[in-house]
């Protein structure tokens, strides 16, 4: 316990506390501090509840993929701001690093990619990343449902809260556009303009609507929790250290103005220097042997390929480019037979 307030509470350090204590910790750590509650509530989980809380519950999480390490020096950078009370908390927040094993090894993840696992898709499976996942979902499950027993208490409307969720990314490749956020599908539920905004003034001026459900941590919270949930992608991986912090400085202040409440969500999106992109086809590997990703290995998300262009070879007879304008993220041939090896995708509107 002492370890625990010694690296939080006098050196401020989320990342180091979390480095030094990658496996799951017995002790949860409450203290009362500069007017907010902390919990530890697990290595990598930390809630800090402001006495007097308002309307927004934000979880910012990172490092689902053990070497992204720009977003965890994000999370760590925000919860040193708050711990020496540089960075006022008016709401309350889960901030998350998500793999800390995988961080420790600098490696993506160990035995399973993580953020394929959310919304169940951990059941029955008996590895660390599984069993990570299933926590993760308890603690984001228990935030949330906090604050709808104190608002019952305080009988005010269930509606007027507000839940977010912003899981901070780096991607294996470099990106056409640098900055992208992915809005998981919605269940039906509209898009919501204020959040564009919100990317837009955080200098991610491109968002890519997801088509249907899936295992990640972002879908997790929209479908399960209808929270304003993204997957945000913040430039390439690089070790800890090698990150431009300042490239992230916009995000920074209105990540900063959300934790204060004194963020201005303005509801009429002008969608003029913003790319919007929907999905159109998923290519899913279908052999292991005669399968090959016709693509360059340094090719950016986002390029955009001709009409016709023989994408993949497998024993389907492969995948074709079947419209003008399509562009590709997230190509990646080192997946299983049955997974997914790029997204196909075009310009869209809303
Ligand atoms: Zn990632």
């Amino acid at each position: 316990m002492n370890i625990l307030n010694n690296e939080l509470l006098e050196h401020f350090s989320f990342l180091k506390l979390t480095q030094e204590n990658p496996m799951n910790l017995s002790t949860v750590l409450k203290v009362k501090h500069n007017n907010c509650l902390i919990s530890l509530l697990d290595t990598g989980v930390l809630q800090i509840e402001p006495a007097i809380a308002s309307s927004t519950d934000i979880v910012i999480s990172s490092g689902i993929h053990g070497n992204e390490t720009a977003p965890i020096e994000i999370c760590d950078q925000l919860v040193k701001d708050i711990l020496t009370g540089t960075l006022a908390v008016k709401n309350r927040l889960l901030f998350i690093i998500g793999n800390p094993p995988a961080m420790n090894s600098g490696k993506r993840f160990l035995d399973e990619n993580l953020n394929r696992l959310f919304c169940e898709k951990h059941l029955g499976k008996k590895h660390p990343e599984a069993e990570r996942a299933g926590l993760l979902e308890k603690y984001v499950r228990d935030f949330y449902l906090a604050s709808d027993t104190q608002t019952t208490e305080a009988q005010t409307s269930m509606s007027t809260r507000e839940r977010c969720h912003f899981d901070l990314h780096t991607a294996i490749r470099t990106s056409k556009y640098e900055k992208f956020a992915i809005y998981p599908y919605q269940d039906g539920r509209g898009w919501n303009k204020r959040y564009l905004n919100f990317f837009k003034e955080s200098d991610i001026n491109t968002v890519l609507l997801a088509h249907q459900p899936a295992g990640t941590f972002s879908y997790f919270s929209s479908h399960e929790f209808q929270a304003n949930a993204f997957t945000v992608e913040l430039g390439q991986v690089k070790p800890f250290g090698e990150n431009d912090m300042d490239s992230f400085s916009s995000l920074m202040v209105n990540l900063k103005s959300l934790i204060n409440d004194q963020y201005i969500a303005c509801e009429k999106f002008d969608s003029n220097g913003f790319n919007l992109f929907k999905v159109d086809d998923e290519v899913i590997r279908q052999s292991e042997l005669d399968f090959s990703l016709n693509i360059d290995s340094s090719l950016s998300n986002f390029t955009e390929f001709p009409l016709g262009f023989q994408l993949t070879t497998d024993d389907n007879g492969g995948y074709k480019f079947a419209s003008e304008g399509q562009a590709i993220v997230f190509p990646n041939a080192k997946v299983p037979p049955g997974q997914r090896v790029a997204l196909i995708v075009s310009k869209t509107s809303i």
